[in-house]
């Protein structure tokens, strides 16, 4: 058996090598909230200056922009927590988590 951990095998490889790229670490993403934040405030503003449709919108979107991007957040922290567990046989390249 010749298994060992992604993680570990990554670090082991050669800087530039095709295979450390293949096994890098999965990026981890943060919420932008300041851009949703923005994006509610200046909804709000447009509502309260008399677009009270198009501030809906914009506030809407804002909102909708949150949900997304704390998604996608939570999303790359579980890939990259997953990759940490992960293990590869070093005989046909097969990546799993045990
Ligand atoms: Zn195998």
């Amino acid at each position: 058996m010749n298994i060992e951990k992604v993680a570990h095998r990554w670090k082991s490889l050669p800087e530039g090598s095709p295979a450390k790229a293949e096994l890098a670490p999965p990026e981890v993403v943060k919420a932008k909230y300041l851009g949703v934040l923005a994006a509610m405030v200046g909804g709000f503003w447009v509502m309260v200056s008399g677009g009270v449709l198009l501030g809906l919108l914009v506030a809407v979107g804002g909102l909708l922009w949150g949900v997304f991007t704390s998604r996608e957040a939570s999303a790359s922290l579980a890939a990259r927590s997953r990759w940490s567990r992960e293990v590869i046989c070093l005989a046909c390249l097969h990546r799993w988590v045990p």
